[in-house]
This record gives C-alpha cells, sequence and structure tokens, in this order.
C-alpha cells in the first residue's frame, strides 16, 4: 500500500467493468469519494457476444458514460487449460468461477502495477452468485492472485473484512455499502439516485453457465485426445452437434451464416459433407478415424437438407481445399438423431 499525503491524496484504483449494473455503480460509488479509476474488461472464449445481457457489448459506453479509460484484456489459451482443469471445481455447468475470478483478478493487477494503482474495485455483491460470492470464495480469489486486501467491493463491504484501503484510510468504510444476496432492489435505487436510466439486467452472457453449452464443452474435454483450441471452442458455439463415435464428431450449420462459419472453422484434417443436388446445410466431421463414421454423418446431413426423406441421394465430401469423393445414403431417421445429439 503506497503511503499518502493528507494535503495531496492520490487514490488511484483500477475497476474490473463488466457492462453490468453492479461495477457501474461501484465505480461511481468509488468515484465520490475522490479515487481516480480507470477500467479493465476481461474477455474469455467464452463470452457470448450476442446474448444482449449487459455481458459486454456496451462497455465502450458505459466507460465513456463513466468518463473513465478502458482496457480490455483478452484471455486466451491459458483460459482454456484452467477450463480444462480448475483447482476449484466447476458450478451447475462448466463455470469454474473461483479459479475464472482469480484470472480475471491476476489481470487486473497486472494493470495496477502497471499504471501505479492502489487498489482494485469489483462491483460483486456478498451471496448474489453462489460458487464465486461467498466469504470463503472471495478470499481463495484474493489469495490466488495475490492481492489479498486490495481489493474493495463497494457495494458489499460492510459484509466484509475491511479493506487495506479502508484501513489505511484511502477510502471511506462508512460511506459504503452491506448490499448482500441476489435481490436486485438496492442496486435498482442507487442505480435511480445515480441517473442511471435503463440500467442492464443482471450480467449474464458466459456461456459456461449454460447448460447446452456445457453438455458440448464436456463432450469435448472428455473426448477430445489432443489439447482444445480457440477453434474447437468457437465451433461449440455454432450448429448441431453429434457425437458419432469415441473419437469423432459431426457439426451440422442450422443456417447460411452458421454454415459459413462451420466452413471458415475447418482445419486441415476436418471433413466437410453437403448434399449434391438437394439445398442443405455444410456439415463437419471432426475427430480421429473420420472414415468409420462418414455413412452415419452423410445420412445426418440429408436428413437436415431438402433431399426426399424415402430416396437415396448423394453426398460430396471435401476438405477445405479440395473435393474428395461422394457416397450415396437416405436420410437418416430422427431417432438418431436424439440418441447422438450433444
Ligand atoms: S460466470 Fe463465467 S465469466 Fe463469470 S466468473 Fe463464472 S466462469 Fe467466469
Amino acid at each position: 500500500m503506497q503511503t499518502h499525503d493528507t494535503e495531496t491524496p492520490k487514490k488511484k484504483a483500477v475497476a474490473l467493468l463488466s457492462g453490468g449494473l453492479d461495477s457501474n455503480l461501484a465505480v461511481r460509488i468509488m468515484r465520490e469519494q475522490g479515487v481516480d479509476v480507470e477500467a479493465v474488461s476481461i474477455k474469455t472464449p467464452f463470452c457470448d457476444f450476442d446474448c444482449g445481457r449487459g455481458c459486454g457489448h456496451n462497455l465502450k459506453e458505459v466507460a465513456s458514460d463513466l468518463g473513465i479509460k478502458l482496457k480490455t484484456i483478452y484471455l486466451g489459451e491459458e483460459y482454456l487449460k484452467m477450463v480444462k482443469n480448475p483447482k476449484y471445481g466447476y458450478g451447475s455447468g462448466m463455470n469454474p468461477c473461483i479459479d475464472c475470478r482469480a484470472m480475471m483478478y491476476k489481470s487486473a493487477k497486472a494493470h495496477m502495477d502497471e499504471i501505479g494503482a492502489d487498489f482494485l474495485i469489483t462491483g460483486e455483491v456478498l451471496s448474489q452468485r453462489p460458487m464465486s460470492q461467498n466469504k470463503r470464495a472471495l478470499q481463495i480469489i484474493e489469495r490466488t492472485a495475490e492481492i489479498e486486501g486490495k481489493v474493495v467491493r463497494p457495494l458489499s463491504a460492510g459484509n466484509l473484512p475491511p479493506s487495506d484501503p479502508e484501513i489505511f484510510g484511502l477510502i471511506k468504510r462508512e460511506n459504503l455499502y452491506s448490499i448482500s444476496g441476489r435481490s436486485r432492489k438496492e442496486q435498482l435505487k442507487l442505480a435511480k439516485r445515480y441517473g442511471i436510466n435503463d440500467p442492464p439486467n443482471a450480467a449474464g452472457g458466459c456461456l459456461l453457465t449454460d447448460r447446452s453449452f456445457s453438455n458440448r464443452l464436456k463432450d469435448l474435454i472428455t473426448k477430445c485426445d489432443r489439447d482444445m483450441t480457440l477453434n474447437d471452442v468457437e465451433l461449440l458455439k455454432v450448429g448441431r452437434h453429434f457425437r458419432l463415435s469415441n473419437t469423432a464428431k459431426l457439426i451440422v450449420g442450422r443456417n447460411e451464416e452458421e454454415n459459413e462459419i462451420v466452413t471458415g472453422l475447418t482445419m486441415s484434417n476436418d471433413l466437410l459433407l453437403e448434399a449434391i443436388e438437394y439445398k442443405g446445410p455444410v456439415g463437419m466431421i471432426r475427430g480421429s478415424d473420420p472414415q468409420s463414421v462418414l455413412t452415419t454423418a452423410a445420412a445426418i446431413v440429408l436428413r437436415y437438407s431438402d433431399a426426399p426423406k424415402i430416396c437415396t441421394s448423394t453426398v460430396r465430401i471435401y476438405t477445405g481445399t479440395q473435393i474428395l469423393f461422394s457416397i450415396d445414403s437416405v436420410p437418416c431417421e430422427e431417432s438418431l438423431l436424439d440418441n447422438l445429439r450433444i
């Protein structure tokens, strides 16, 4: 903790900004105490930028509204490694919230060191999220990120042990709040007080808490015989997924846009499939020994095409660069889809 001359109190902090209401309020509360705030926003490969639920799609506007600098930090491969084997386990989906928050704190701390900030501000509210916002978890997260005592949670500070900035008089504990639990009543009152019109809904947007996405990710982690890549994760976000064997799965685009994404994500070992005579989706087989599942994959791709359900049609098999061969099949039965769907 830096010492501060009482006449020139230089109080600088980094805020973890999520785009939701709570971190927005946390910044405002700290600025009222004369703290000079800069923000960091952390993006992971599992942020759902299209969810439109306060998950960061409007972060630039929030930062500019607050009049603070914003730095965006992307966590990539190192985040994937953590998700595969989180020290503190998963929540109700594949969300490793404690390990995830520790990584976020670490990144924010690096920015604090860079700009000479005294402490970190977060919008965390005690008991709002079961896994990562209880006292024990908050302690673990601080300790893991080596930032113990230097995290201020202005919305819940009254319920938590005093942080160093409170102890050393950088900020006044009595002007912080004691909110806890999942109700947003107090935050909405504060939003009104600060003139925040149309406050965003509770922040969402992490695919790791989504049940069907978590099923796909679990399948990937347990069946993939190599480290998962960012490309693998992008592929989990589109199409219908079918587990065809222990080593191979099929992804089928649901519309034109997804067909393009699936094609764009093709790696050299992937096989693409498409009906030749009829309009239909692009399918991709990813995994080892794709030949062993070709017939099933072709039948599924035809099932989603305009091909007649009881006749044989032809499916072209190709890679990203060349047409390999074609096979004939009839569209599969609905029950097969249900059995194989991930
Ligand atoms: S919900 Fe997702 S982004 Fe949020 S802490 Fe958990 S794993 Fe991290």
